[in-house]
């Protein structure tokens, strides 16, 4: 057990803000949510669209971070909890299994304290077991990079050529995923970005190149994890007639108007939103299988918003992971 009752933690104040750090009382669980002591958290892209205001994030300050891989104390059981955090359990899409689209969800680090601290409790339903043989930052990503990733994958059905527009953190992860299930990996990236072409190619990747390019062969979907919006026309051109173009990202910019032609032949453009316990469960169970590896920068709890502002300048391949 924790031998005082504080903890640190850094905490989101408003947009356009830097992260604080601050001391704050370790919280205690309410029924039915567990008490954790955190042992990495990984960082998200869309935590920075909630520094920058683009996702509203509910009664600052607020603790972010939502790929906790933690302890369940008191003890050694380790849990792995992500971005869906709450779900009402009653609404039709709960009651169908799709808990991501309940409309009272609430998200980790964002409507409830998240894993940037030393310490934070978590829904139980929300807690799923890290697969063994993960050290603690690198199981971090596989709990949004890799869950949200999967999801997006799994909605370009049978595909076997994909498109992988952005190649951060989740695309690192389901770059893996995909070939190792036999389809092939066209990685696009900023343009002149080598060093993110140069992991692509180290992951499997089939072709790599600018994100402004058209692929060497048409594609049979493709996921777009960049946040910018000009990105939804290149890949609809991209992809073959019958072709799935998802959208991975909870923010993106303004999409700019395509011609009609750009869609018609039965392509798909869709979004994917959060994730459900069956994916985490999925996810989980595959990725010691593949077995991904995740390919990680650690930062120190204060320097939080430095791991973001790296993630923002594109300053390292893989993902970024906090350890308190
Ligand atoms: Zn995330
Ligand atoms: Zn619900």
């Amino acid at each position: 057990m924790a031998v005082t009752d504080e903890m640190r933690a850094m905490v989101f104040e408003g947009p356009g803000r830097p992260l604080r750090a601050v001391t704050r009382a370790i919280p205690e669980p309410r029924p039915g949510q567990l008490l954790l002591r955190v042992r990495a958290c990984g960082v998200c892209r869309t935590d920075l669209h909630l520094l920058d205001g683009e996702v509203p994030v509910a009664d600052p300050p607020r603790i972010l971070g939502h790929q906790i891989v933690a302890t369940v104390e008191p003890g050694e059981e380790r849990v792995g909890v992500p971005w869906l955090g709450w779900s009402c359990g009653e609404c039709e899409p709960c009651r169908s299994g799709r808990e991501n689209l309940c409309p009272r969800a609430r998200f980790t680090g964002c409507d409830i304290d998240g894993g940037m601290a030393e310490y934070t409790v978590a829904d139980e339903r929300y807690c799923f077991p890290i697969p063994e043989g993960y050290p603690d930052e690198q199981a971090a990503p596989l709990l949004c990079a890799g869950l949200i990733g999967y999801r997006a994958l799994r909605m370009c059905g049978d595909a076997r050529r994909i498109g992988l527009y952005g190649f951060g953190a989740a695309a690192h992860i389901i770059a893996q995923v995909a070939t190792w299930q036999g389809r092939r990996v066209f990685a696009f990236t900023r343009p002149g970005d080598t060093a993110a072409q140069a992991f692509a190619l180290e992951l499997g990747a089939s072709w790599v190149g600018s994100s402004e390019k058209q692929p060497p062969e048409p594609l049979d979907a493709a996921i777009i994890f960049a946040p910018d919006g000009a990105l939804v026309p290149l890949a609809l051109s991209a992809v073959a007639p019958g072709g799935t173009v998802v959208c991975g990202g909870i923010h993106m910019s303004d999409i700019p108007s395509f011609p009609y032609r750009a869609l018609w032949g039965e392509r798909i453009l869709r979004s994917v939103a959060n994730l459900t316990r069956a994916d985490a469960e999925e996810f989980l169970a595959l990725a010691p299988e593949v077995p991904v590896s995740t390919h990680v920068r650690s930062y120190s709890l204060e320097d939080a918003g430095k791991a973001l502002e790296d993630l923002r300048a594109g300053r390292f391949t893989g993902a970024a992971v906090i350890t308190p």
